[in-house]
């Protein structure tokens, strides 16, 4: 079964390098489209599984003034038509569908549009006309969403959320490669049941691990301790190892009736650091509160006085590290968020919050998921 996959993947690779020699890559720089729209489908293949795009911007999507403007583009430019339009070759893989979920650049995303993302991945997944799902979305944020649906997509059918470093009207612009990866990923059977991926630059990787580790650089999503799910090779994918995680299915989360996360905010320790930002954040209203401690965790005696306080006026307070990789060992009063970076440890407090306020409930989240 695999060999004959491989087989099929050669032929696929040498239907692409033969097309792409009489076929230019070209983006067609149409107008942005910020609503919400559906493409329809070409005509259906019966025997190519059907994948739908959902497009959020980022810069996958980007648009800048000349081909070497990598730093001052605009993200969030493009229409999901025109990403589909510019990677022909995915027809020759997956009957392709798209919507245009947002366009923005991912520090724009908001937990509104995390909840439209996840609710309308479930009900399409639902349904036997989708296999897959692929999101573009900015890479900036891009783990956020990632964990956000590997912990409330109800279905074992890939999704696969992908982006890109250089925007599409970059020399070598690295969106459509990754595009095509992501479709041949939400495309695979042995994709199915591995909580939702995460691709870029030949990589595979899981949203529960990987994280954005580099500013600029095109080799930018790691997860320095875990590891990569595997690599794509010719058009094949390859999976070497699993995330032991639970996710999806296996999550107590259900967002279908929920249409508000709860606040959870952010701090970060340092030096000479004083209460007043948690104290801020309580007084703003946070139901939780994340402290990127430093080390293993570590907070000044300032930070342990007001998260003590936050958790007394109830606000629930869960320690992770400022150090970018490593598990943060248990803490005498507060809760901890294993080895999820702060920002995920964020996405991991809203849902918790939606289900349960008890602190050892919330850290078996954090132990399992
Ligand atoms: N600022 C962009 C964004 O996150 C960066 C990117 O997509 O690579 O939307």
């Amino acid at each position: 079964m695999k060999s004959s996959r491989k087989v099929y993947g050669s032929i696929m690779l040498a239907l692409m390098l033969a097309l792409s020699t009489v076929v230019p890559y070209s983006v067609s720089i149409d107008a942005a489209t910020t609503e919400t729209t559906e493409t329809t489908k070409a005509a259906q293949t019966e025997d190519l599984p059907n994948v739908a795009i959902l497009a959020t911007g980022g810069t996958i999507a980007g648009k800048g003034n000349s081909g070497t403007d990598t730093t001052s583009y605009k993200a969030g430019e493009l229409s999901v038509e025109s990403l589909i339009e510019a990677v022909p070759e995915m027809a020759e893989i997956a009957d392709i569908s798209g919507e245009q979920i947002a366009n923005v650049g991912s520090p724009q995303i908001t937990n509104d549009i995390l909840l439209q993302l996840g609710k309308r991945i479930n009900e399409l997944l639902a349904t036997d006309d989708v296999d897959g799902v692929v999101v573009t979305h900015g890479t900036d944020t891009l783990e956020e969403t990632a964990y956000f649906l590997n912990l409330v997509v109800k279905s074992d059918k890939p999704v696969v959320v992908v982006g890109s470093m250089r925007p599409a009207t970059a020399v070598s612009a690295d969106g459509p490669l990754n595009l095509y990866n992501a479709v041949l990923l939400a495309s695979s059977e042995e994709s199915k049941g591995k909580g939702v991926l995460v691709s870029l630059n030949d990589r595979i990787g899981a949203a529960r691990y990987i994280t954005k580790t580099n500013t600029t650089v095109v080799d930018t999503f790691k997860a320095t301790e875990e590891g990569y799910l595997g690599r794509i090779v010719g058009g094949v994918p390859y999976y070497y190892t699993e995330s032991t995680r639970k996710h999806t299915d296996e999550t107590a989360f259900d967002i279908s009736e929920i249409d508000e996360l709860p606040q959870v905010d952010i701090v970060y320790s340092y030096q000479n650091n004083q209460r007043y930002m948690i104290d801020a954040a309580v007084e703003n209203g946070a139901e939780g509160l994340i402290i990127a401690g430093s080390g293993n965790g570590s907070l000044s005696s300032a930070y342990v006085e007001g998260a003590k306080d936050a958790v007394e006026s109830g606000t629930e307070i869960v320690v992770s590290s400022r150090v970018g990789s490593g598990t943060v060992s248990p803490r005498d009063s507060f809760m901890t968020s294993d080895s999820l970076n702060p920002q995920k440890a964020r996405i991991l407090l809203m849902l918790a919050l939606t289900v349960t306020e008890d602190d050892d409930q919330i850290q078996s989240f954090y132990d399992q998921y």
